[in-house]
């Protein structure tokens, strides 16, 4: 091929979209149909306690989300929205309340808490059995085992979309770069009981580029707008990108965009910002072979796998 010929083909390569919403629809489908079998009468239904504190705008919106996706799938739900001047002994009183009543399935306690409360301190309160987040030690240390448990709920989701894609996890090379106990740590974990081959990165990593560069699964969850860009993806690589950021730069947006830029300008203006993930879409594009949209890629399966967990512990403790 001369150079002119493949220098076209390159920039016309599009990577295809992975469809978190389509699989995140499956998956609340197969959990209200499951839901429906096991508990007919809806008093009897899974029950799921959702715990804010303060008034952080993006904790209430999630919190809103999951309490939606409880009540389309026929999962029963409370929520409890604690003022910021909710002190650690208060929400500890509340947490060993919800842990003693038996009709309570699940409790979610919402990320972050108001500075002054230990998040860590906290999250060892819930009985294990409750923690549909899976990030109690107990629940930690079984996944770090191998063992069932309850598994976070964003890399959980992404293990989902992988298999459900039909992308290869055995024998791959997967480099997952961010090191959180709620995503990248998880994560790697069940990469490996997948047997993939990974690599874990972070802030301290010297030369990222050359490990991500090797990655034939590259997952992303670091929260810096469009970090990873064409040199840091292997030509037709998957690549899942966890990043949520909000930009409302318009320049940001157009270089970020590519064939999207109208239409993401166009959110910009009407809500004030627009959402993007680690990963630089436009360039992302040009490389790698599948990637996931943000919004519309993971976040939709971590809600979706937060009720399958919902329904699992009521199964364990229930059934
Ligand atoms: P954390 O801030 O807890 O962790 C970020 C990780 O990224 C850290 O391990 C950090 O390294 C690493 N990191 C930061 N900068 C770099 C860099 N330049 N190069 C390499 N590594 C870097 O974030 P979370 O894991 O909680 O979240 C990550 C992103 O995912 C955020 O945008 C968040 O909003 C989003 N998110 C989305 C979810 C969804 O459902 N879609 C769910 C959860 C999170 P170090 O450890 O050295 O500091």
């Amino acid at each position: 091929m001369a150079s002119e010929e493949k220098s076209t083909a390159q920039i016309s390569q599009r990577a295809e979209l992975l469809d978190g919403a389509r699989i995140a629809d499956d998956i609340k489908r197969e959990v209200a149909a499951e839901i429906a079998q096991l508990w007919r009468k809806p008093e009897q239904r899974p029950c799921l306690a959702a715990v804010r504190v303060g008034d952080d705008p993006a904790s209430e919106v999630y919190v809103k989300n999951k309490i939606r996706a409880c009540e389309e799938i026929g999962i029963r739900s409370e929520h409890h929205a604690l003022p910021g001047s909710t002190t650690a002994s208060e929400l500890r009183e509340l947490i060993g309340s919800l842990n003693a009543r038996n009709e309570i399935d699940g409790i979610l306690v919402q990320m972050p808490l108001p500075g002054g409360i230990d998040q860590a301190a906290i999250i060892e309160t819930l009985n294990p059995a409750k923690d549909i987040d899976g990030f109690h030690p107990v629940n930690v240390g079984r996944l770090a085992l191998g063992r069932p448990t309850f598994v976070p709920c964003t890399p959980a989701g992404i293990i989902e979309l992988l298999t459900r894609s039909k992308i290869p996890i055995r024998g791959a090379n997967a480099c997952v770069v961010g090191r959180s106990q709620i995503v990248g740590r998880p994560m790697a974990q069940l990469l490996i009981q997948n047997d993939a081959t990974v690599t874990i990165c972070h802030s301290r990593t010297q030369d990222l580029k050359s490990v991500t560069t090797q990655a034939d699964i590259l997952v992303v969850a670091i929260g810096s707008p469009g970090l990873i860009r064409r040199d840091y993806i292997k030509s037709g690589a998957t690549v899942i990108d966890v990043g949520m950021n909000k930009i409302s730069d318009e320049s940001v947006a157009r270089a970020l965009f590519g064939d999207e830029a109208e239409r993401r300008l166009e959110i910009i203006k009407k809500r004030g910002y627009t959402l993007v993930g680690d990963v630089h879409p436009a360039e992302a594009d040009e490389v790698a072979g599948r990637r996931t949209p943000v919004p519309g890629g993971v976040g939709l399966l971590t809600v979706a796998m937060l009720m399958r967990n919902t329904v699992k512990a009521a199964r364990k403790r229930r059934l």
